[in-house]
């Protein structure tokens, strides 16, 4: 379905789920009926469907709600109708408005006192050639208007960057520099220094391809010369180079200085032909991400058209004391900034407007949505204490202060009347699992159903083991053990048929499984309560799906992944936030040591000794950067493994763990080790998180450098989990990196918070969390490092809510668009 259709059907569902309120969208409908349509139009289908669609979202304020319930059911037929991906956009639509048609189109404008006085630019000129063709009817689009209205894009360009995500002039605006080539700081090559990274403008002198390493590498050397000195350059299998770079041509190449047979050279560096615009016009120069058919020349100029006309006409949606407050740049001047530069300070200070955007228009979303869901009803299911004390008595251990706070926490949730939705955020091995199940045992206790979603089978198989003991077992068992099953891809056929029957007629009250759970012929009897185990391994959608097989089930998440509580908040804002800030008691921390690479032995000597005892040990190998399958780091993986097992543990069982394995076979090789069939686990950095191994005790993290703080934690994380003590050992590449601040932080503190504090502090949210964690946000100025940016940003959401939560005051009208827009691009939980 085209995305604004998707997007209306996603918020009509949230509708009908409000019983009809008219507040699925911030303001209602017939205010965003406009905002609708115009998108809409600008994917160039049926117009009619538009419209009847339109007049019934204009007119919803004025429905009863039989009629609203009517509406919304035709909706979303026509929708269904008529929303298919068009075969070939429509260029030209139906002249709806005669009057705008001769001029060049009128961008969307709020008329308020905040409204842009154009920006003047370096690039005036552009203003006069009417970059945009002022097609007929479409003038009202402005900034939403294909990015075939403007003059240098013809449909055949167009389809080039619909491979970038740009269909829009406003897409265009918002697609932002990868980096900048910074002209003001070029380096004379007499000038260069051995492992700088540089950018040079030179002149070529001679330029030839070779072959070399016998047959299989082409070649490519250029020489260039900028008059004060000389230095070489060179390409591998590029050979096309070569004709580009005829002697007497001008280039710009970025890199860094190798040293090759003691002298300077620069080996694969990025480069461009020179031209005018790098000498005279900019000296901070974007480059942008590409594809196949467009080069930066180009993007730059169509930029630079675009920049420069649309820049000063954007609506600035942020309200004035926003920005006073924050102290942010207007965005007319960001989005031009964040293209063409005119310093380093300016284009910091728009990234950190554009970055403000991002949280704060996330946040809004969030907060609105946090407050629907507060809206929806759950069964109650009051919790008592004999019950629970009896429970308790069954664990061979008393809770801890905390995880009794956030159990307390729950109670009072699934107590509320309200559906539970809350995140435990726990250091591995805070014992996240027994509270979950705690919970279980008073919906199952009312005679409802659970589900118990896992990312592995293994991780699935302990959960599943856990429950089991702790309800079906000692002298009063609240459950039957033929009442919790447990489900993975394993299960056989026919045991699976007999669980779906099971679960549907609910003579199953728990079921523990993977992502088999989201299977569709799964249906619950009275699924009332969903937790999902390491939630950053599932997408929001499954989440969803999941949550979908009951009516308005309670959802508990979990994860490991120890973030402060600003942060937790933002991201994971919909959710409450509960932190199991305590270790259970006797866990003794584990030592932590840096190793030098040359003390390998005592490493292994240590092992040696401690499987003597009859514990085990996890050896990871190194991250290898190489190859695109990681097929080096499983290759490498396999060799140390086979070295390790011939030349010093010839008498000992070990195992071997890597990315190439089948799901199946690491769930295999994990449970072997749990079941102690070897006494040294070999591993990639696959190896799974929350498996419980008590009997482990040494972890030995070889190419220790390469790793990020949050995963050498959880590595870590591995060991310690008995009550014996257990070591983790870190064993940098080379002698320099002993000096590495991380691991020196790693053997200083087991406490993954303060891990996590120092890793943002240095490195920033983005990389803290890995790539791209499915249930995030895909935040575009991802280089938001700043923990005090994203508190201010939340500071400023929660301020406008308050005052205006629906976002109905007149001040806040370009604001609700944006926030409407940011939220329906289909990222949102809309669920
Ligand atoms: P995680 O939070 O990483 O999911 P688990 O729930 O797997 O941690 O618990 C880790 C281990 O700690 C398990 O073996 C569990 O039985 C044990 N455990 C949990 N709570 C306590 C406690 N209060 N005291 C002692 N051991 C506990
Ligand atoms: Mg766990």
């Amino acid at each position: 379905m085209i995305p604004p259709f998707e997007k209306l059907r996603k918020i009509l569902k949230l509708e009908i789920t409000r019983k009809y309120d008219n507040r699925a969208v911030f303001g209602g409908f017939p205010l965003f009926a406009n905002t609708w349509r115009t998108e809409a139009q600008t994917f160039a289908v049926n117009n009619e469907t538009i419209n009847q669609v339109y007049s019934h979202l204009a007119s919803y304020g004025d429905y009863s709600a039989e009629e609203r319930a009517n509406a919304v059911e035709k909706i979303l037929a026509l929708l269904e109708e008529s929303g298919e991906v068009p075969e070939a956009p429509v260029q030209n639509k139906k002249d709806e408005t005669k009057d705008a048609s001769s001029v060049v189109p009128i961008p969307e404008t709020t008329g308020n006192a905040s409204s842009p006085q154009p920006v003047r630019t370096s690039n005036e000129k552009t203003l006069k050639q009417l970059p945009i063709k002022p097609a007929k009817g479409e003038a009202q689009l402005g900034i939403y208007a294909p990015i075939t209205h403007i003059n240098m894009i013809g449909p055949k360009n167009a389809e080039l960057y619909k491979k970038l995500g740009i269909s829009t002039i406003l897409d265009l605006l918002y697609y932002f520099p990868r980096r900048y080539v910074d002209f003001s700081k070029l380096e004379p090559i007499n000038r260069l220094h051995y492992g700088d990274t540089v950018t040079i403008m030179a002149t070529v002198m001679n330029t030839a391809n070779r072959v070399a390493r016998g047959g299989k590498l082409q070649l490519t050397e250029t020489i260039v010369s900028d008059g004060t000195g000389s230095l070489r350059l060179t390409w591998f299998n590029q050979p096309w180079i070569e004709a580009r770079l005829k002697p007497g041509t001008q280039i710009a190449a970025s890199g860094k200085l190798d040293m090759y047979l003691g002298r300077l050279m620069m080996s694969n560096p990025e480069w461009e032909l020179l031209d005018q615009e790098h000498l005279h016009t900019n000296r901070i120069v974007p480059v942008y991400s590409l594809t196949a058919g467009l080069s930066n020349k180009m993007l730059r100029k169509v930029m630079n058209t675009t920049v420069s006309f649309w820049a000063p006409r954007l609506d600035e949606f942020l309200p004035g004391t926003v920005l006073q407050d924050a102290h942010l740049m207007e965005l007319q001047k960001a989005i031009q900034q964040i293209h063409f530069p005119d310093s380093q300070d300016s284009l910091t200070s728009a990234k950190r407007r554009l970055g403000f955007d991002e949280i704060f228009l996330l946040q809004l979303g969030v907060i609105r949505q946090k407050k629907n869901l507060q809206l929806i009803e759950g069964k109650r299911f009051p919790s008592d204490d004999s019950f629970l004390a009896q429970l308790i008595s069954h664990l061979p251990y008393s809770l801890t202060q905390a995880q009794q706070r956030v159990l307390n926490e729950i109670r009072s949730d699934i107590d509320s009347g309200r559906a539970l939705n809350r995140l435990i955020q726990g250091d591995v091995g805070s014992g996240k699992t027994v509270i979950a199940a705690l919970a279980i045992a008073f919906i199952t206790h009312a005679g409802s159903q659970a589900a118990y979603m896992a990312p592995t089978s293994i991780l699935a198989e302990q959960q599943y083991q856990t429950i089991l003991r702790l309800l079906t077992t000692g002298e009063n068992p609240i459950l039957q053990p033929d009442e919790v099953r447990l489900l993975i891809g394993d299960t056989s056929t026919s045991d699976k048929e007999d669980i779906r029957r099971e679960l549907s007629d609910g003579s199953i009250k728990i079921i523990v499984g993977t992502h088999a759970l989201l299977e569709d012929p799964i249906e619950f009897h009275d699924l009332q309560f969903v937790v999902i185990d390491e939630q950053h391994r599932f997408g929001v959608e499954q989440r969803a799906k999941l949550r979908s097989k009951g009516t308005n089930p309670h959802l508990l998440v979990m994860t490991a992944t120890p973030i402060p509580r600003s942060l937790a908040l933002t991201l994971y804002g919909d959710l409450d936030v509960s932190i199991l800030d305590e270790m259970p008691a006797g866990r003794q921390p584990v030592e932590t040591f840096v190793v030098h690479p040359l003390d390998r032995e005592r490493v292994y000597r240590l092992i040696e000794n401690q499987i003597q005892k009859g514990f085990q040990a996890f050896i990871i190998c190194p991250l290898v950067e190489l190859g695109e399958n990681n097929s080096d780091e499983n290759k490498a993986a396999v060799d140390e493994y086979e070295r390790l097992q011939k030349e010093i543990f010839p008498n000992h069982k070990l195992g071997l763990l890597h990315g190439r394995m089948k799901p199946e076979e690491k769930d295999k090789v994990m449970s072997d080790f749990r079941d102690k069939k070897y006494d040294i686990l070999v591993s990639t950095s696959v190896i799974e998180v929350g498996v419980d191994i008590p009997n482990a005790t040494v972890m030995v993290i070889e190419g220790a450098n390469r790793f990020g703080l949050a995963q050498l934690h959880q590595f870590r994380g591995r060991v310690g989990r008995g009550s014996q003590k257990s070591y983790c050992l870190l064993i940098p590449e080379n002698e320099d990196d002993l000096e590495n601040e991380r691991l020196a932080v790693m053997a200083e503190t087991n406490d993954g918070f303060v891990l996590a504090e120092r890793d943002l502090q240095q490195r920033g949210p983005g990389d803290f969390l890995g790539t791209r964690q499915a249930g995030f946000m895909d935040l575009r100025m991802a280089q938001i490092t700043d923990l005090s940016l994203i508190e201010e940003a939340r500071k400023q959401a929660y301020q406008i809510f308050e005052i205006d939560p629906d976002l109905a005051m007149p001040e806040h009208q370009a604001l609700l668009k944006m926030v409407n827009r940011f939220w329906q691009s289909g990222e949102g939980d809309i669920s």
